[in-house]
C-alpha cells in the first residue's frame, strides 16, 4: 500500500484545535514528513528515501512511526479505488474532500462515500424537516431512501418546504418529493409509503434492510415511542428533530450504544399511562389545541442541516453520533446558540431490555 500527507500546513497559527504537535527531539518526525511530502509512496520505498537523507530506520520502526502519524489523521491511502466512475468522482467532488479530513490508512475518503451509497435511510414526513433533510442525504449520495407521508401539498408549506411547486397543490407529498429526487439523482433507489403511522408496527414493517430512520412526523403524540420501539428492536438507529416554540430540538437514538428514548422519561410520552407525569399531562392537553406552526425557511434548513449531519455520522461513522442519547437544543432568537442535554440510561428500560435480550452473547448493551 502506497502512503501518502494529506493536505496540511506546517504553521503555528490559525484554530489551536486543528494544530497538530509533534514531539520530535531527535528530527526523525521531521525527517519522515519531508519524506511523506515527496508524494505517494511504500514503507520500502520510504525507508530508501530516508536512507538517501543518512537516516537509516528499520521497517518495524518505520512501521511504528508510520502508524503514529496515522493515528493523528495526517495520512490516508492515495490509491484506493474513488466511488466507481469519473462521473461520480466528480458528482461527489466535496463530500471527498470532507471526508479526507477524517480518513486514515485504513478507512480511505472513498470508503465513506461507498457507505453512503450502499444506505437505505427511512424517512418518517416529507414536511418542514423531512424535505429538507432528503435534500441534503441525496446530495451525500444516499443510495436507497424510502419516504413516508399521508398529507398533501398545501399552499402554507411553501414558506420552508421548497421541494414543492404551486402546481403541485393537492397532490401527494411524498410522491412530488419522490420526483424531485428521481430528477436530482436518476441513481437513488427511491419509494414512496403514503400513509399515517398508528402504531409501532406501522414503523417496523419498514425497517427490513434499513439502516437509519428520520422522523419528523409530529403526531399522533405517541409517535416517537412508537418509532423508539420498533428501531431499538430492529436495532436500527433514529434521529428524531422538531420544534419547540421558538427552540429547535433534535436527538438520535444508537441502540446498543445510547440510551433510548423509552430511557429518557418514562413517563413523558406515556400518555395512557393511569398516573400520567405532569408532561404527559401537557402533551394529552395539547393534542387538542390548534397549533400554528413557527417553521420558517431559515428554521427548517437549519433542523434538516443538524438532523441531515446526524445521519451523515450514524451511516458513515466519521465521527460518533453527536446527539445520541441527548437533546441538543438550538435558540434561534439571540443568535442560534446550542445546548445539549444527555439523558441517563434506565436500567428498568423494557424497550432497552427487549432489544437486549435478542442480541448475541458479549454484544454491547446499552
Ligand atoms: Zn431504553
Amino acid at each position: 500500500m502506497r502512503i501518502a500527507l494529506k493536505e496540511c500546513r506546517f504553521q503555528r497559527w490559525g484554530d489551536p484545535s486543528k494544530q497538530i504537535e509533534l514531539d520530535d527531539p531527535d528530527g526523525h518526525a521531521e525527517a519522515l514528513l519531508a519524506a511523506l511530502a515527496a508524494g505517494p509512496q511504500t514503507i520500502p520505498e520510504l525507508r530508501e528515501r530516508l536512507a538517501e537523507s543518512g537516516l537509516d530506520v528499520g521497517i518495524p520502526e518505520l512501521q511504528a512511526a508510520v502508524a503514529a502519524l496515522d493515528s493523528t489523521r495526517l495520512l490516508e491511502a492515495p490509491d484506493d479505488p474513488a466511488p466507481g466512475s469519473p462521473a461520480l468522482d466528480e458528482r461527489y467532488h466535496s463530500n471527498l474532500a470532507f471526508f479526507a479530513h477524517f480518513a486514515t490508512l485504513d478507512a480511505p475518503r472513498a470508503e465513506f462515500q461507498r457507505r453512503l451509497g450502499r444506505s437505505h435511510v427511512l424517512q418518517l414526513g416529507t414536511g418542514g424537516l423531512g424535505s429538507n433533510v432528503l435534500q441534503s442525504l441525496a446530495g451525500l449520495g444516499v443510495g436507497r431512501l424510502t419516504l413516508l407521508d399521508h398529507d398533501v401539498v398545501e399552499p402554507r408549506n411553501f414558506a420552508r418546504q421548497f421541494l414543492y411547486r404551486e402546481s403541485h397543490i393537492g397532490a401527494s407529498k411524498v410522491r412530488r418529493a419522490a420526483d424531485w429526487i428521481r430528477a436530482f439523482d436518476s441513481r437513488i433507489e427511491v419509494a414512496t409509503v403514503e400513509r399515517r403511522v398508528e402504531g409501532p408496527g406501522d414503523v417496523a414493517g419498514l425497517l427490513d434492510g434499513v439502516d437509519l430512520v428520520v422522523s419528523g412526523i409530529d403526531r399522533p403524540a405517541s409517535v416517537d415511542q412508537w418509532v423508539n420501539e420498533a428501531c431499538v428492536g430492529a436495532r436500527v438507529p433514529w434521529i428524531r428533530g422538531g420544534m419547540l416554540g421558538t427552540e429547535l430540538v433534535y436527538f438520535s437514538v444508537d441502540p446498543g450504544r445510547s440510551p433510548c428514548l423509552a430511557c429518557w422519561k418514562k413517563t413523558t410520552y406515556d400518555v395512557e399511562t393511569s398516573t400520567p407525569g405532569v408532561e404527559a399531562v401537557g402533551i394529552r392537553l395539547s393534542e387538542s389545541l390548534p397549533r400554528s406552526n413557527p417553521g420558517i425557511g431559515p428554521v427548517a434548513a437549519f433542523l434538516g442541516s443538524l438532523v441531515a449531519f446526524e445521519a451523515l455520522r450514524c451511516l458513515t461513522r466519521y465521527e460518533p453520533p453527536y446527539s445520541a442519547g441527548a437533546k441538543t437544543y438550538v435558540e434561534v432568537a439571540g443568535g442560534c446558540q446550542q445546548r445539549r442535554e444527555p439523558w441517563p440510561e434506565d436500567p428498568d428500560c423494557a424497550v432497552c431490555r427487549r432489544a437486549r435480550e435478542r442480541l448475541p452473547v458479549g454484544a454491547a448493551g446499552p
